[in-house]
């Protein structure tokens, strides 16, 4: 490599139309990453030495003639992070924020590929453009370490290149993969932070949308990542006069301080924890993906580790798995039920009282029934399941706050993966026990179109709490012994039928291959309770501003309806709801349940699942038994299974559709999702009652 002289020749000039004639590469990487020894093999004597302005940092920077095209080579600090605490980190920000290389070249010890990985993480996230020189390859031959770097290439999404810097070895594989991949635009890095953190950083990003100065900056979402994490100075970095701000930048500093104070509600000090939490677990599961170790005797395994041999060993994964859920049904159900018992007392006493107020103060019988009938009757029939979903989300906010449900989802990721089907998928699934709207919002995290409608399509299969008061109901009345075993398996059932649908679209609309996904392993804890309490509170409350908005709503409508024509009986089947049941009733004939005031429920749930339960009520309220013995005299153990089932299936709620509708921007799409999953759900429902009935059961 020759030195070469300051002015580029002419020649060098045109070679500019075949492609970029100067290639301005950066230099990243930990301390004793091996940085300078390359800087020093790649530029030779071709160095300029100065200093960083304002600091007494060196600057180094020097060039190299490849192919008769000029690379300039900048050596920056070495750094752990891209925060802003130390000079070195600062420097290295500001260099690559400001001057944007074409090309981070960024250097990584091998040895200590965990902690060298964060930085890595870092620098994609930010949506640079990275090329790994994966550094002291020949210490790690040394100590029996295999590194599959195709997969760790194919996994971060960007080229890995094995080089022994001392030696200079893989140098020339460097520079020419440098030239390849300069100037490319990368897609930064997706971490997936946690709920309550995505829905601060889905605010902040849509607030940058709306400041022009950030158009085309560097992504979005790493600076809203980065002002959760406490770094305003990127943000006054980028700002076009740091000392004073616009409106807009200072109204998006407010915002950040409202979001932290939210985000320090749940996670307390650990919030700045989650951060390099979520982090290190992606590296984790990156780590455990490429690298293969001998181990040593005295290498001794992290109780984490050792955790994890059995949780996610390949034949136990799943039968833990469904164990765990198994656990948690049980937990619900056990505790839960007497808990019921004591809301339904109440709602009965409260409608007494209310009933026998309006009588005494003279009310008209129509005002009476619409309080007592309709809106007790109709909203208490839901809300008297507050205890079980709370609990229910009380046990699976423990497992995730100890760090189970990251291994949930990496078991069932190694499973799905085996069908085809995208092992991100499920963790949308996962939400979806709680509401498929965030799940289907959740899809966000495929970047994969195919996968992300494909996830998108099964998601409402999951079910989702709103379906949780119908099985309460049915199951208790029928099942009372074994309430947690039913109701689990109609999770189950959600989650095999989702799987199954998967395998079925993926042939029907998406053949191809998935991409790879790194699993994020946080590392195992101790739940705080504090914690497990706001996450439940967090998402059982949704149910509860249900029940006071659409719920309510819905109610008084059935109830409406329940009374029209003038003068008809109330809530009889010559009702306009009586007729619109009446007529619908035969089609679900063949699944046991043809009775009118079924068909009329599931019409009604459409709006929102909650209103099947709350449309027995207001139908059901009027008379002298308990909701759970008028269920018990129209109802079979078999018809009540296959109406579970079909409540579970069929069409997902309005809002869900919405959603669908909004994701996907095509009613050929929602109008699927809403048509087989009425096919899948009537199907399912008639199957259960045929077979059931052939094996002898009523
Ligand atoms: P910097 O702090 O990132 O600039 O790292 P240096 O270039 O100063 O290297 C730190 C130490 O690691 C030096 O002693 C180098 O000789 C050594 N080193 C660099 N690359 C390699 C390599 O590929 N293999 C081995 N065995 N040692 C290396
Ligand atoms: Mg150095």
């Amino acid at each position: 490599m020759e030195p070469l002289p300051r002015e580029t020749s002419p020649h060098e000039r045109r070679s500019n139309k075949e492609g970029p004639a100067e290639l301005v590469v950066a230099l990243v990487g930990n301390p004793n990453s091996g940085k300078s020894t390359i800087f020093n093999n790649l530029t030779g004597a071709r160095q300029q030495v100065g200093n960083w302005p304002g600091v007494t940092v060196e600057r180094k920077e020097g060039h190299l003639l490849s192919d008769g095209k000029l690379v300039r080579v900048v050596d920056l600090p070495g750094t752990y992070s891209l925060g802003a605490y130390s000079e070195d980190e600062a420097i290295t920000r500001r260099y690559l924020l400001t001057e944007k290389p074409a090309l981070v070249i960024n250097i990584v010890d091998g040895t200590n590929l965990e902690r060298n990985l964060y930085l890595t993480v870092q620098l994609l996230e930010m949506g640079a453009n990275v090329l790994l020189a994966l550094n002291m390859y020949d210490e790690l031959q040394a100590r029996q370490i295999s590194v599959a770097v195709d997969r760790l290439s194919q996994l971060l999404g960007i080229p890995v290149i094995p080089t022994v810097a001392t030696r200079g070895q893989g140098l020339p594989e460097l520079i020419r993969a440098a030239w390849a991949a300069g100037g490319q635009k990368k897609e930064p890095l997706v971490i997936n932070y946690g709920p309550e953190i995505e829905a601060e950083i889905t605010a902040l990003t849509k607030m940058m949308e709306g400041i022009p100065e950030l158009k085309g900056s560097w992504a979005h979402r790493w600076l809203a990542v980065k002002l959760l994490e406490g770094d305003t100075a990127l943000l006054t970095a980028l700002a076009p006069n740091p000392r004073r701000l616009p409106p807009a930048w200072e109204a998006l500093l407010a915002q950040r301080a409202e979001a932290i104070k939210r985000l320090e509600r749940v996670f307390g000090e650990d919030l700045d924890a989650q951060f390099a939490d979520r982090r290190y677990g992606f590296i984790g599961g990156l780590v455990r993906e490429v690298v293969k170790r001998r181990p040593s005797a005295e290498e001794r395994l992290s109780l984490s580790d050792k955790i994890d041999q059995v949780v996610t060993n390949r034949f136990l994964g799943i039968p833990l798995f469904l164990l765990a859920m198994w656990g948690v049904f049980q937990f619900t159900f056990k505790l839960g039920d007497p808990l019921v018992g004591w809301v339904e007392a109440f709602f009965e006493w409260f409608g007494g009282i209310v009933g026998s107020g309006l009588e005494g103060a003279g009310a008209p019988e129509i005002v009476r029934s619409l309080f007592v009938d309709g809106i007790i009757g109709g909203v208490g029939s839901v809300l008297v399941f507050l205890p079980p979903i709370f609990l229910l989300f009380f046990a699976l906010s423990l497992l995730e706050g100890s760090g189970y449900m990251a291994r949930a989802a990496y078991i069932m990721d190694r499973f799905m993966h085996t069908l085809g089907l995208h092992g991100k998928s499920f963790i949308p699934l996962l939400i979806g026990v709680g509401c498929n709207v965030p799940a289907v919002m959740a899809t966000r995290t495929l970047e994969n179109k195919q996968d992300r409608l494909l996830t998108i399509l099964i998601a409402p299969l999951m079910s989702c709490t709103a379906r949780l008061p119908i099985y309460v109901l049915f199951a208790g009345a029928f099942f009372s012994a074994n309430q947690g075993l039913v109701i689990f398996s109609l999770y189950l059932l959600g989650l095999i039928l989702a799987i199954l649908m998967g395998v079925v679209f993926k042939a029907l609309f998406f053949r191809g291959t998935t991409s790879h996904f790194v699993m994020e392993l946080p590392p195992y804890r101790v739940p705080t309770f504090r914690g497990t309490l706001l996450h439940m509170w967090d998402r059982g409350g949704s149910f509860l501003r249900k029940a006071g908005t659409i719920i309510f709503s819905a109610v008084v409508l059935i109830w409406v309806l329940s009374n029209l024509p003038w003068g008809v009986e109330y809530a009889s089947q010559e009702s306009w709801l009586g007729r619109i049941g009446t007529f619908l009733a035969p089609l679900f004939k063949p699944a046991g349940f043809g009775s009118w005031e079924a068909a009329v429920a599931l019409v009604l749930g459409i709006l929102a699942k909650e209103v099947v339960v709350g449309t027995f009520g207001v139908i059901y309220g009027v008379q002298e038994a308990g909701l759970t013995e008028v269920i018990q005299q129209h109802w079979t153990p078999l018809s009540a299974y296959a109406f579970m089932a079909m409540s579970l299936i069929y069409i997902p709620c309005i809002a869900t559709i919405a959603t669908i509708k909004r994701e996907t921007n095509s009613w050929a799409w929602t109008g699927l999702a809403v048509g087989y999953s009425l096919a899948l759900g009537w199907l399912v429902g008639v199957l259960i009652y045929q077979v059931g009935r052939l094996l002898g059961y009523a």
